[in-house]
């Protein structure tokens, strides 16, 4: 099958898609961003790129550094992380607050941001300078040394990040959070303000795809087990509370980002990246939802 001409269909019909959703603009620095950017971009373990539209322009890759985050503390702790988050979908906003009294401030997954939280908590404690270990090792996934964080984004998040301030001060009060709660919230941020384009990301997830060792170097970055409870764990909780939805439709472990990506994995076989701003009520790219969807059917490929 050729995947240059299947990505090039899907591509030229995403257009009316994503002109039906709204660029967020909850992180002010976020709703500069034009709608109408758009990126497709594949990458093989065998080594083959594919790739159609803006995949070479860096954008805001918001929440899928929750699972670069996660690698990461996952990798030091193993299943020790688990008295400190859960790994069930929420059901609930990314940003919901609702779930966490009931639940004594053990957020529901890695995924929503009170469990990004959590995470970011766990790298403070387990490394001295977390803010530039985590990007030498997104550098180093993607191989690009030139990836980099957007202190303005990061900025304008902390101005206006109540609800992830309320998150964590809610958190610390059942004794969930154990470093300074601004200091949580300041690499939180940062981390979400990662800059990178569906290029870098799809080149980043082949660990995921790859039984968690890089192909093209074969440096193993996690064991077969864990990248395969990653995988698991973004099937069911990966796109918010639009997760179910999105396995119905698309049938492959992915993480979304406000910042309009959405990045996807193939077992054994390939990773996936799609980049269009407008997002839908979830939170979630529309065109990129679309551009999934048809990906899986029109190749035939998926987990299912
Ligand atoms: N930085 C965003 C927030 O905390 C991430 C949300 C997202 O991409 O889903 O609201």
């Amino acid at each position: 099958m050729d995947l240059q001409s299947t990505i090039e269909r899907i591509y030229s019909e995403l257009k009316p898609f994503a002109l039906q959703g709204k660029v967020a603009s909850y992180i002010p620095a976020l709703a500069k961003v034009s709608p109408n950017k758009l990126a497709i971009c594949v990458h093989t373990n065998d080594g083959d790129v594919y790739r159609v539209g803006d995949v070479c322009e860096p954008f805001s890759i918001q929440s899928i550094s929750k699972v670069f985050g996660f690698t990461m503390a996952y990798k030091m702790l193993g299943g020790e992380i688990w008295k400190r988050l859960g790994k069930e979908p929420s059901g609930n906003s990314f940003n919901s607050l609702v779930q966490l009294e009931y639940e004594q401030g053990i957020p529901r997954n890695p995924f929503i941001n009170a469990g990004a939280i959590v995470v970011s908590d766990i790298l403070l404690s387990l490394y001295p300078n977390p803010q530039q270990e985590l990007l030498e090792f997104v550098r180093r996934i993607a191989d690009e040394p030139s990836i980099k964080y957007n202190l303005e984004v990061a900025k304008s998040e902390k101005d206006t990040g109540y609800r992830n301030a309320a998150l964590a001060y809610f958190m610390k009060s059942f004794g969930n959070i154990q470093n300074p709660v601004e200091d949580v919230l300041d690499f939180y941020f940062l981390q979400c303000s990662l800059e990178m384009s569906a290029l870098c990301l799809s080149k980043s997830f082949q660990y995921l795809a790859n039984h968690g060792v890089i192909p093209s170097t074969n440096e193993q970055i996690l064991t077969m087990s864990q990248a395969k409870r990653i995988n698991a764990l973004m099937i069911t909780s990966g796109l918010y509370n639009e997760s179910g939805d999105f396995a119905y439709r698309v049938g492959l472990p992915a993480k979304s980002g406000v910042g309009g990506g959405i990045v996807g994995i193939f077992p054994k076989k390939l990773s996936l990246c799609v980049w269009s701003p407008p997002l839908n009520e979830f939170g979630n790219s529309l065109a990129g939802i679309e551009a999934f969807e048809r990906f899986t059917t029109y190749t035939g490929d998926s987990v299912f």
